[in-house]
């Protein structure tokens, strides 16, 4: 996986469990998080605008959840003693109707970098220590779980998603949509075939004849699979900033004050406060994503590390704590 972030530390599960062997882990015997809470008021909608792909909703599931906080007579709270609750968030994302291969693969931020039709945030691999988060983190029965805004997620596959393999040959279904644009389908291929990492690119992706909003195309997409890295691995369309900062985070209780805006301005403004510049300055010096450090350092007259070191807490303090 192309990680943007590389170093870690702080926040998430503690310890493994007995379920995580040397190089496998085994989901079966893996605590899920009691519960079954509905969400009526999960809201979705997806809609076509010109050449736009609009995705409005409030990241609330459209199936029913574990109850969070992980309660203290939960089998799953000796493992994992998640504090968050489920809470709505703001979503809107602007994506390509059809989306274009951009000249290089980018990195996958913590966070969001996907948005699954079941009305949730699809994180990428890993939590907040670097480490397989499906492998460590404690998931309810639909694979998911709230970080430390509410916001529910799921980091792979996740067993509530829909997926009927109406596809041609029994390809799986459209489960969501990638933040750079693409399809994100399930874990069947062309064939009907369970997909590996060996089917697909590093970014997680192939292409093929798709039935794409009503026409057949030969588009690029991203397949889920039952392995390590799951979901996405690096970007193969251009992402906009505007899609990788959203949703505006609702701040979490005990984390870093109200800033308004979404997280990329959150990320901009902790970063400028530390390196002495202004918002705009740092904003137009790094240019769109991913943030070009060495540029970044040059147009202000800064050191590089110290660029990327503020970049990088920014994004921790900004919400990538507890994926
Ligand atoms: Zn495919
Ligand atoms: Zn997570």
């Amino acid at each position: 996986m192309f990680s943007c972030q590389t170093r870690f530390g702080g926040g998430g599960a503690p310890g493994g469990g007995d379920w995580i062997g040397a190089d496998t882990w085994n989901p079966a015997e893996k605590p899920v998080v009691d519960g079954e809470i509905d969400w009526p008021d999960a809201r979705i909608g997806i809609a076509l605008e010109g050449t736009r792909r609009v995705v409005r909703a409030n990241n609330l599931p459209t199936h029913p959840t574990g109850r969070f906080p992980i309660a203290r007579g939960d089998d799953a709270y000796a493992y994992d003693r998640n504090p968050n609750s489920i809470r709505p968030q703001d979503i809107l994302l602007e994506l390509p109707a059809v989306p274009t291969l951009a000249a290089e693969a980018t990195c996958v931020p913590m966070g969001m970098i996907a948005f699954a039709l079941t009305g949730v945030a699809i994180y990428n691999a890993l939590d907040a220590l670097g480490r397989d988060a499906p492998a460590h983190e404690i998931q309810d029965a639909c694979g998911g779980h709230p970080q430390r805004s509410g916001q529910y997620h799921y980091h792979s596959h996740a067993p509530c998603m829909a997926d009927t393999r109406s596809g041609a040959g029994g390809h799986s279904d459209l489960a969501g949509y990638a933040l750079d644009g693409f399809g994100l389908y399930g874990l069947y291929g062309d064939g009907g075939r369970v997909l590996s990492n060996a089917d697909l690119d590093a970014c997680h992706g192939h292409i093929h004849g798709l039935d794409w909003d009503g026409a057949r195309r030969d588009l690029y997409h991203y397949h889920l699979t039952p392995e390590y890295p799951y979901t996405i691995g690096c970007f193969r369309g251009a992402v906009e900033r505007a899609a990788l900062a959203s949703p505006p985070p609702n701040r979490p209780p005990e984390g870093p004050p109200p800033l308004g805006g979404n997280r990329g301005e959150a990320i901009l403004r902790f970063a400028a406060e530390a390196l002495g510049v202004s918002v705009d300055a740092l904003r137009q010096a790094v240019g769109p994503p991913p943030p070009d450090f060495a540029r970044a350092a040059r147009v202000l007259g800064l050191d590089e590390e110290a660029v990327r070191r503020a970049m990088h807490e920014a994004m921790r303090s900004a919400g990538g704590q507890g994926n």
